[in-house]
C-alpha cells in the first residue's frame, strides 16, 4: 500500500516547497458542463465548437452554475493545521484526512521562510516585512516546534493516549487530507481565496489550484482570467 502523504503525481508545491496539493482525479470536463446545459433542450454533443464556447461564457457571466456542477475534481492537500481550519470552513467540499489517532506517519512542521507584519488597523490582514533579516524568529519558531513534537512523544512514551496527546501539537504542524467539490462551489473557493484578503498562505493553495486544472478547463480559465 502506498502512503498518502506523499504528493499524487500531478502536484504543485507551495509554502517554500513545504506544502503540496495534488490531483488525485476528475469527473467530467467542459464538454461535460455545456451537455448538462442542453440537458433542457434534451440534446448533446461529443466535441466543442465556437458557439459552445460564446454558450460557456454566458453560463459563467450570467451565474448560471448547475451546470459546473457536474464537473468534480479530488485533491490531495499538505497544509499547515491553520491553513486547514480556513480551508475546512468551506462547507459544499467532502473531506477526508490522516488521523493522529491511527498513524505513525513522521510529523513535520511548517517554518515560514519570512514573516509578515500585523496590519497597523486590520487585524485580519498583515504586511510585508521588508529588509530584515529572520534567522532569529526562524531559529525560535523551529526550537518551538521541535519542543512541542518532544512533548507529544514524551506524552506517548508515558502511556497517554494519541487523541489527548495530540493537543499539544501545533498551528504549524502539516496535515494531509483528501477532498473533493464540484467546479461551482470550487470557483467560489478560488474567489474568496486567491484574493488580497485572504491569508497569504491559503491563497498560495488556491494559486496553486488554478495551475493544476487550467489544462483540464482551458476556456473556463480563460473566462475567468486564471
Ligand atoms: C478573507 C476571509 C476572512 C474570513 N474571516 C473569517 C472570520 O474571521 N471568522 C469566521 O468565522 N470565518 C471567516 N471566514 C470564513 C467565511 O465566513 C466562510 O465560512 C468561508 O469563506 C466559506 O465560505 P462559504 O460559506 O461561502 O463556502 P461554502 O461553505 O463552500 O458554501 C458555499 C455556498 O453554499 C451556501 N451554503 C453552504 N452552507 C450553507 C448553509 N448552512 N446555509 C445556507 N447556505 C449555505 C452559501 O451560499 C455559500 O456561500 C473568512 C473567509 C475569508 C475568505
Amino acid at each position: 500500500m502506498k502512503k498518502i502523504n506523499i504528493p499524487p503525481t500531478d502536484h504543485v508545491k507551495v509554502l517554500g516547497d513545504q506544502g503540496w496539493v495534488g490531483l488525485i482525479g476528475s469527473l467530467g470536463s467542459e464538454i461535460t458542463i455545456l451537455n448538462a446545459a442542453r440537458v433542457s433542450f434534451g440534446k448533446m454533443k461529443e466535441t466543442m465548437d465556437d458557439n459552445d464556447l460564446v454558450l460557456l461564457e454566458y453560463l459563467i457571466s450570467n451565474r448560471h452554475t448547475s451546470p459546473l456542477e457536474h464537473v468534480v475534481f479530488t485533491f490531495s492537500v499538505h497544509c499547515p493545521l491553520f491553513v486547514r481550519g480556513q480551508w475546512h470552513r468551506h462547507r459544499t467540499w467532502s473531506y477526508n484526512e490522516i488521523s493522529r489517532r491511527y498513524t505513525e506517519v513522521d510529523m513535520e512542521f511548517y517554518l515560514p521562510e519570512k514573516f509578515r507584519k500585523q496590519a497597523p488597523v486590520n487585524r485580519q490582514a498583515s504586511v510585508e516585512w521588508e529588509n530584515y533579516d529572520f534567522t532569529e524568529i526562524r531559529k525560535e519558531f523551529d526550537d518551538q516546534n521541535k519542543k512541542s513534537l518532544e512533548l507529544f512523544n514524551k506524552l506517548i512514551e508515558q502511556g497517554v493516549c494519541r487523541e489527548q496527546a495530540r493537543s499539544v501539537l501545533p498551528q504549524s504542524m502539516m496535515v494531509t487530507f483528501w477532498a473533493t467539490v464540484d467546479l461551482n462551489n470550487l470557483i467560489h473557493f478560488l474567489d474568496l481565496r486567491d484574493s488580497e484578503h485572504a491569508q497569504w498562505e491559503i491563497r498560495e493553495y488556491a494559486i496553486a489550484i488554478k495551475k493544476l486544472i487550467s489544462p483540464i478547463i482551458p476556456n473556463v480559465a480563460k473566462i475567468l482570467k486564471w
